[in-house]
């Protein structure tokens, strides 16, 4: 423990309401019985408050530095995450407006694929661009165990 919290730790302080409506800020060192007082309006009162919140809410140069890091590390990752998805989505792009969604010999690469919940979803198997799903028609069941 430090020497000032030693010192601290001896003092007694208390606010009290006076007849007049005011307050009084009372310290008092247990040591050496040494006592102060500082008169306070209520208007005081509440502007102390105000001024010990804003101090202890705000963070201090090395909590304050840390969490300027902390964003900024949050702020590039998703900075990267977007340009990777960007390049992806691009690639992807890429890859549909090159696809003759045909097989080599000419055939559709085309291939449906049924869901359970009765969607029906067209899967190029060549660049995999998907369609929309759409409900699967009574007549693409057939052939369908
Ligand atoms: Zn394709």
């Amino acid at each position: 423990m430090s020497e000032k919290q030693n010192r601290l730790s001896e003092l007694q302080e208390r606010i009290v309401k006076t007849p007049d409506g005011n307050y009084e800020h009372q310290i008092e060192d247990t040591k050496t019985g040494e006592k102060a007082s500082v008169s306070l309006t209520a208007e005081d009162l509440t502007k102390l408050f105000a001024t010990m919140i804003t101090e202890i809410r705000k963070p201090d140069a090395e909590t304050q530095r840390l969490k300027d890091e902390a964003d900024a590390r949050r702020q590039e990752n998703i900075r990267q995450m977007i340009a990777v998805h960007t390049a992806e989505q691009d690639a992807q792009k890429n890859r549909w407006a090159n696809c003759s969604h045909k097989k080599e010999r000419g055939e559709s690469a085309w291939v449906g694929q049924p869901f359970s919940n009765g969607m029906y979803q067209a899967v190029c198997l060549k660049c995999n661009m998907m369609s929309k799903p759409v409900p699967i028609h009574p007549s693409m069941m057939s052939g369908m165990a």
